[in-house]
C-alpha cells in the first residue's frame, strides 16, 4: 500500500486549464446520466459524427443472462454509418487536409515521415480500390500482417471503408499462429511488407506470409492476393554500435545483396507454388488506383475487426468488435482519458498489433482529428532513451505506453530519461497489466517530473476503450489505482457465489451492463463467447480479473483470477506480493505464482529479475522474505525464491504466469506458449530452478 495520499497527485497541475472533465462532481454528475440515461447520453456523443441514417429501433438492447437465452448486445440499432469516413472524410471536409495525422519514427533514428489527413484519406482510398478489384466486398476478411508503418493504418482503414473486417496479427507472431488466425478468419486477401527491423533484429516478414498461406493452401484456404509493402528499401539498416559489433550482421549476409539491397530470392510469385495466388507490390498498384473511393454506408452492429487476445491465460480468443458503438467508445475514451485537446501531439508505443493499437494508435486519435507519433522500432534501440528523445523531438504532450516498458526502462535508473526535455509531457498513461506503485511513481516523477496526470487504464482486447481509469484534471490519482469506471461502465465485485460486495473489499471484477464499445462474440464461436464471459456469474461480463475496492471507493485491479493465491486459507493477489518485492532495490521486476503445499494448501512461489548490477544471493534471498513478510504478514513469507534473468511474456509484454506456475512443480507441460515473445526463456528458467524443490 503506498503511503502518499490522494492529495499528493493533483490531477489539474498541468492539463488543460479546461479540461474536458474538471472535478469529481462533474465526473459523478456525467457517470450517473451514462448509465441512468445511455440513449441521452451516447446520442449526444452521436450527433458529432456522420451517421448516414439515424438510429431507427432500439439505441440499446441486450441480455447478460444465459438462463433468459442467448447472450446479445446491440447498440443503435438501424444506424448506418462508416468509421473511415469519420476518421478522415469528417476532417478534410473540415478544412484539416492539411494537419498532421501522424508523424511516422522509423526504427533508425534517421527515418521519419509525416503524414497529412488529406495524404491518408487519397492513400486509403486507392488501397481500397485495389481491394475492391480483387473483389473483396462487404464481410470478407483481410488479414493484415504488417510493421508498424503507414501503410499499417492505410490498410486497415480501406478495410473498414469497403465494409471488409480486418483481422491484424502482429508482425513478429510464427508461421503457424498466421495461418491459424488466417484460417479462423477465413481470410481472402493478406496484406504484408517485404521484411522489417526491428531494433538490431530483421523480422522476415514476407517469408513467414509464404510458410503460412503454405499452411492455409493444405487446409484448402483460398487466399487470392498478397499485396506487399516493399518497405526495406526505404529504410535505414542497423549501424555498427559504439562497441565495434554490427547489429544485424548476420541478417545482412543471408538476406542482402553486395549493394544493400534486400533479396526476397523467388519470393515473389507471380505463379506457381502458391497456386491461383497472386503477389502484388503495392507502390505499383496502388499508385495506379484511383484516390478517390465512395465509403460504404454500414449498419452499426456490422463487423469492423476481429483480433485475438494475448493468450495469457489460455489459448487466445477472436474477439469481434462492430461499428458504431465501438467508434463511439474509443472517441470518447480517447478524448476524455487523455484529456484530448487540438495542438496536443499524442504517442502511444503499442503496436497496432494489439487491442491497444487499434483503439489508441489508429481509431480513437484519427477520429477526434489528432496528430500522433507512429513509432516503429523498440524503447532500446538505438539507445535506452529512445522514448524521451522521441517525446523531446515532437514536444510530446499526451504518452501511452505498458507498464513492461516503464520497469524495464526503470532498470536503467534516472540518469537516461534526464538528458532529455520532457516538459511538453502533460497526461501519461499506462495499460496492459497492474502498475506497482513503485512503477508508477517513478513514472510520475522521473519521467513526469511531478508535474503530469497519471492514467493507469484498465481494459481488455475485449472492451474496446478503457472501462476503468482516472480521469486528468478530475480524479485525484493513488498510484497503483486505476481509479474509477468509465462513463457508460457498471463496476460489481463479486464473491465466489456471485453475491455482490458494497463498499470496501475484494473478489472478482465483473459489469453489470454493455457499453458500447464492449464485444459482441467470440468469432465463429459464440459458445466461447456465453461460457467465458457470462456463464460464472449470470448477469453480469466476468473479466476474469480480480479487484479491490478501498474506502475511498477506488478500484485496484489485483490481477487474473486463476492466478490467486490461497496459503492458509489466506486468498492473496499476485500483485500484492509483486508489489513487496519490487520494492527492494535490487529487484525490477517479480512473479509470484501458487506452489501446492501439503500444510498450506499453497504456498509461494517467487520469481525475481535483478536490477542491472545486483547480485542474486542468500543475503537478498533472506531479505526479500523478510520484506514480504512484514508487508503482508508471516504466513504469506515465501517458501520458495527464484532468480529469473527473463520471465516469460507476451508478444503484448503480459507475464504467463500459468507457465511459472508448472515450472514452480517441475512440470513440462506448458500448454499453449505460441503467444510467447521468447519461448527459449521457459528452459532456462526451469535450469535454474533452486535444488530444494
Ligand atoms: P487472454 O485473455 O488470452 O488470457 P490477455 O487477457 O492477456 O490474454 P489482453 O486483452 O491483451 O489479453 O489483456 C487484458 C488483461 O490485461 C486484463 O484482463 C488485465 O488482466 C490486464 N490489464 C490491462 N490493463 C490493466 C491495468 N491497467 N491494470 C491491471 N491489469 C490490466
Ligand atoms: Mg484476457
Amino acid at each position: 500500500m503506498p503511503t502518499e495520499t490522494a492529495s499528493m497527485f493533483n490531477p489539474a497541475s498541468k492539463v488543460s486549464k479546461i479540461s474536458h472533465c474538471s472535478s469529481m462532481e462533474q465526473y459523478k454528475q456525467m457517470h450517473d446520466k451514462s448509465l441512468k440515461d445511455p440513449e441521452a447520453f451516447w446520442g449526444e456523443i452521436a450527433k458529432q459524427f456522420h451517421f448516414e441514417e439515424k438510429v431507427r429501433g432500439k439505441f440499446l438492447d441486450y441480455n447478460f443472462d444465459t438462463s433468459k437465452g442467448k447472450i446479445f448486445v446491440r447498440w443503435l440499432e438501424g444506424a448506418k454509418t462508416n468509421i473511415c469516413y469519420n476518421c478522415l472524410d469528417r476532417h478534410v471536409l473540415a478544412g484539416k487536409a492539411d494537419q498532421v495525422a501522424f508523424y511516422w519514427e522509423g526504427n533508425d533514428p534517421a527515418d521519419a515521415e509525416v503524414v497529412t489527413y488529406g495524404e491518408l484519406l487519397k492513400d486509403v482510398c486507392r488501397v481500397a480500390n485495389v481491394l475492391k478489384a480483387k473483389g473483396v466486398a462487404k464481410g470478407d476478411s483481410v488479414a493484415i500482417y504488417m510493421p508498424m508503418v503507414k501503410q499499417l493504418v492505410v490498410a486497415m482503414l480501406a478495410v473498414a471503408r469497403i465494409g471488409a473486417v480486418h483481422s491484424i496479427v502482429f508482425g513478429g507472431y510464427s508461421a503457424d499462429s498466421l495461418a491459424d488466425r488466417m484460417m479462423d478468419a477465413s481470410a481472402s486477401v493478406l496484406i504484408t511488407a517485404d521484411a522489417v527491423w526491428r531494433g538490431a533484429k530483421l523480422i522476415a516478414l514476407k517469408e513467414i506470409a509464404d510458410e503460412a498461406l503454405k499452411l492455409c493452401r493444405a487446409k484448402d484456404l483460398k487466399v487470392k492476393m498478397s499485396l506487399v509493402v516493399k518497405h526495406m528499401d526505404t529504410v535505414t539498416a542497423p549501424q555498427p554500435t559504439s562497441n565495434g559489433t554490427a547489429p544485424g550482421n548476420a541478417a545482412k549476409k543471408t538476406h542482402f545483396d553486395d549493394k544493400g539491397n534486400y533479396k526476397l530470392d523467388g519470393r515473389f510469385h507471380v505463379t506457381g507454388e502458391l497456386g491461383p495466388l497472386l503477389d502484388v507490390w503495392w507502390h505499383e498498384v496502388v499508385s495506379a488506383a484511383s484516390s478517390e473511393c465512395d465509403p460504404v454506408w454500414l449498419d452499426a452492429e456490422d463487423p469492423l475487426f476481429m483480433l485475438y487476445t494475448s493468450g495469457s491465460t489460455g489459448t487466445p480468443k477472436g474477439v469481434l468488435h462492430t461499428i458504431g458503438g465501438y467508434m463511439l467508445y474509443t472517441a470518447t475514451t480517447f478524448k476524455y482519458s487523455f484529456d484530448y485537446h487540438p495542438g496536443d501531439i499524442y504517442f502511444c508505443t503499442a503496436d497496432i498489433g494489439w487491442i491497444t493499437g487499434h483503439s489508441y494508435v489508429t481509431y480513437g486519435p484519427l477520429l477526434n482529428g489528432a496528430t500522433s507519433v507512429l513509432f516503429e522500432g523498440v524503447p532500446t534501440y538505438p539507445h535506452i532513451g529512445r522514448f524521451w528523445e522521441i517525446i523531446e523531438k515532437y514536444k510530446v504532450s499526451k504518452f501511452y505506453t505498458a507498464p513492461t516498458a516503464i520497469r524495464t526502462l526503470m532498470k536503467f535508473g534516472d540518469e537516461p530519461v534526464k538528458k532529455y526535455d520532457l516538459s511538453s509531457l502533460a497526461v501519461l498513461g499506462s495499460v496492459g497489466s497492474p502498475s506497482t506503485p513503485e512503477a508508477w511513481l517513478w513514472y510520475y516523477r522521473v519521467v513526469g517530473d511531478s508535474s503530469v496526470s497519471i492514467v493507469d487504464t484498465f481494459w481488455q482486447t475485449e472492451t474496446g476503450g478503457h472501462v476503468i481509469t482516472p480521469l486528468p484534471g478530475a480524479t485525484p490519482c493513488k498510484p497503483g489505482s486505476a481509479c474509477f469506471p468509465f462513463f457508460g461502465v457498471e463496476v460489481a465485485l463479486l464473491d465466489e457465489e456471485g453475491h455482490e460486495i458494497k463498499g470496501e473489499g475484494e473478489g472478482y471484477l465483473v459489469f453489470c451492463r454493455p457499453w458500447p464499445g464492449m464485444m459482441r462474440t467470440v468469432y465463429g464461436n459464440h459458445q466461447r463467447f456465453e461460457t467465458t464471459y457470462f456463464k460464472k456469474f449470470p448477469g453480469f461480463y466476468c473479466t476474469g480479473d480480480g479487484a479491490r475496492r478501498d474506502s475511498d471507493g477506488y478500484i485496484w485491479v489485483t490481477g487474473r483470477i486463476d492466478d490467486m493465491l490461497n496459503v492458509s486459507g489466506h486468498l492473496l493477489s499476485t500483485a500484492q506480493v509483486e508489489s513487496s518485492l519490487v520494492e527492494h532495490s535490487s529487484v525490477a521486476e517479480a512473479a509470484v505464482v501458487a506452489r501446492p503445499h501439503i500444510v498450506k494448501g499453497e504456498c509461494l512461489y517467487c520469481f525475481v529479475t535483478l536490477t542491472e548490477g545486483k547480485t542474486y544471493d542468500d543475503k537478498l534471498i533472506a531479505e526479500l522474505k523478510v520484506k514480504v513478510r512484514s508487508k503482508i504478514g508471516p504466513f504469506a513469507t515465501p517458501d520458495f525464491m527464484q532468480l529469473a534473468p527473463g520471465l516469460p511474456k507476451t508478444r503484448s509484454g503480459k507475464i504467463m504466469r500459468r507457465v511459472l506456475r508448472k515450472i514452480a512443480v517441475g512440470d513440462r507441460d506448458f500448454g499453449d506458449i505460441s503467444t510467447l515473445a521468447d519461448p527459449s526463456i521457459v528452459e532456462k528458467l526451469f535450469e535454474l530452478r533452486p535444488k530444494e524443490t
